[in-house]
C-alpha cells in the first residue's frame, strides 16, 4: 500500500514512517495536499497530513484508490466526513497528543499580552533599554473563562488556578469531575462572557461552534477583557474582533488561529483564477491582516502544537493509526 506523507520535512519521522515496514511504501511530500499537488498522488492508499492539508471532497475525490485517512492532529474538520463515510474511506487522528501543548500556548499568549512582552522585546533588540512605558496587569484574582472544557480547556482551568485566577466555565457537555473542583464554575455562555476577564476558546470547529464569538458575543464581554483563540480561526468573527478592539471594548486579543490559514499562507491563492476567493474568505483574509499589525494583538501562525515533545507524540500516535488501519482493526477513527 502506498501511503503519502504530506507536510513531511523532519528527518527523523520520516525515518519512523518509514519503518512501518510490510507493504507499506511511504512517500514524503513537502507541501500539504491540495488542488496543486493532487493529482500526482493519484494512487495514493493512504494519505496523512496536518491541518493545512485540503481534505474536501473536490480533493479527494481525485484519489480513487484512497482508503485511509490519517490526519495528524486533533481537529479534522479540514476532512470532509460526510464524503469520506459514503466512499468508505476511514479517518483517524491524534486524538490527545498536546494537551498542555496547546494550554500552555493560550498561557504564553496571555502572559505576553498582560506583561506587554513583545514590545519590550522589540525595544531592547533595537538597542533601546529603557523603562517600558506599557504598563501591563496581574492575572492573580482576574476571572478566567474556559470556553469548551475538554482535554485542552481542562489543562488551562489547572494552569489559570496555578496562577490564583478563579475559573468560570461553559460546555455544551459538562465535566462532572471539573464541577466537583471548588476552584471551578459552570456558567451559561452568556455569564462567562460578562463576568470573565479573559475568555480563552477550546472548543473545536463544527457548525455549531462557526462564528460562536460574533459581534454580539464580543458586546457582552467585559470592557477590557482579553480574547484567547487557540482553538479554530471560524469559531470567531474575526471583523467583529476588529471593531470591538478598535473601539476599545476589548483590550486585547492572542490569536494562534485564523479562519482560511490556507490562504493567508499562500497569498498567491488570492490571484488564482480557477479558484477565486469568496467575498467571506476576502473579508476575513483583510481582518486578519489588520489583526495582526494591531499593537494590542498577538497572532502565531497555529503553532500551539509545535513542541518536540508533541510532535514526537504525533508521530507515534499516527503511526499506532496507520499499521492498526493496515492490520484490519483500525483505531482513533472519527466520523
Ligand atoms: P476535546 O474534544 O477534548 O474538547 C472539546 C470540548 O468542547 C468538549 O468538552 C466538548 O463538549 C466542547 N464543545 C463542543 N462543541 C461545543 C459547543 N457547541 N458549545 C460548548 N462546548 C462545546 O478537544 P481538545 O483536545 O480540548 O481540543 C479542542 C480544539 O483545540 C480542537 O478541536 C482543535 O480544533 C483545537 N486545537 C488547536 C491546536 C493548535 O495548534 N492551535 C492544537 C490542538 C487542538
Amino acid at each position: 500500500m502506498k501511503i503519502v506523507l504530506f507536510s513531511a520535512g523532519e528527518a527523523a519521522d520520516e525515518a519512523a514512517f518509514s519503518a512501518l515496514g510490510g507493504d507499506l511504501a511511504v512517500l514524503p511530500v513537502m507541501a500539504p495536499l491540495d488542488a496543486g499537488n493532487v493529482d500526482a498522488h493519484e494512487d495514493a492508499d493512504i494519505v496523512s497530513g496536518f491541518a493545512g492539508c485540503d481534505f474536501s471532497a473536490a480533493i479527494l475525490s481525485r484519489l480513487p484508490r484512497l482508503r485511509f485517512i490519517a490526519v495528524r492532529a486533533t481537529g479534522f474538520d479540514n476532512v470532509d466526513l460526510a464524503y469520506c463515510r459514503a466512499r468508505g474511506i476511514l479517518v483517524s487522528n491524534v486524538p490527545a497528543y498536546g494537551d498542555s501543548t496547546v494550554a500552555e500556548h493560550a498561557f504564553g499568549l496571555l502572559l505576553a499580552l498582560s506583561r506587554r512582552t513583545v514590545p519590550c522585546a522589540e525595544a531592547t533588540r533595537r538597542g533601546d533599554f529603557t523603562f517600558c512605558p506599557d504598563r501591563g496587569f496581574e492575572l492573580r484574582g482576574k476571572a478566567f473563562g474556559v470556553v469548551g472544557t475538554g482535554h485542552i480547556g481542562r489543562r488551562a482551568i489547572e494552569m489559570a488556578s496555578g496562577f490564583g485566577m478563579t475559573v468560570l466555565a461553559y460546555d455544551a457537555m459538562p465535566s462532572p469531575d471539573l464541577q466537583a473542583r471548588p476552584d471551578t464554575r459552570y456558567v451559561t455562555f452568556n455569564a462567562l462572557l460578562a463576568e470573565a476577564d479573559i475568555v480563552s476558546l477550546h472548543v473545536p470547529a463544527t457548525p455549531q461552534t462557526d462564528g460562536m464569538i460574533g459581534a454580539a458575543e464580543l458586546a457582552r464581554m467585559k470592557r477590557g477583557a482579553v480574547l484567547i483563540n487557540t482553538a479554530r480561526g471560524q469559531v470567531v468573527d474575526h471583523a467583529a474582533l476588529v471593531g470591538a478592539l478598535e473601539r476599545g471594548h476589548l483590550a486585547a486579543a492572542g490569536l494562534d488561529v485564523l479562519p482560511d490559514e490556507t490562504l493567508l499562507r499562500h497569498p498567491d491563492k488570492f490571484f488564482a483564477p480557477d479558484q477565486a476567493p469568496s467575498a467571506t474568505q476576502l473579508r476575513a483574509a483583510l481582518a486578519a491582516r489588520a489583526l495582526a499589525s494591531m499593537p494590542n494583538v498577538i497572532v502565531t501562525p497555529h503553532n500551539a502544537y509545535n513542541t518536540q515533545e508533541a510532535f514526537r507524540r504525533i508521530v507515534e500516535t499516527t503511526i499506532a493509526n496507520i499499521r492498526a488501519f493496515a492490520e484490519g482493526n483500525p483505531i482513533n477513527l472519527v466520523g
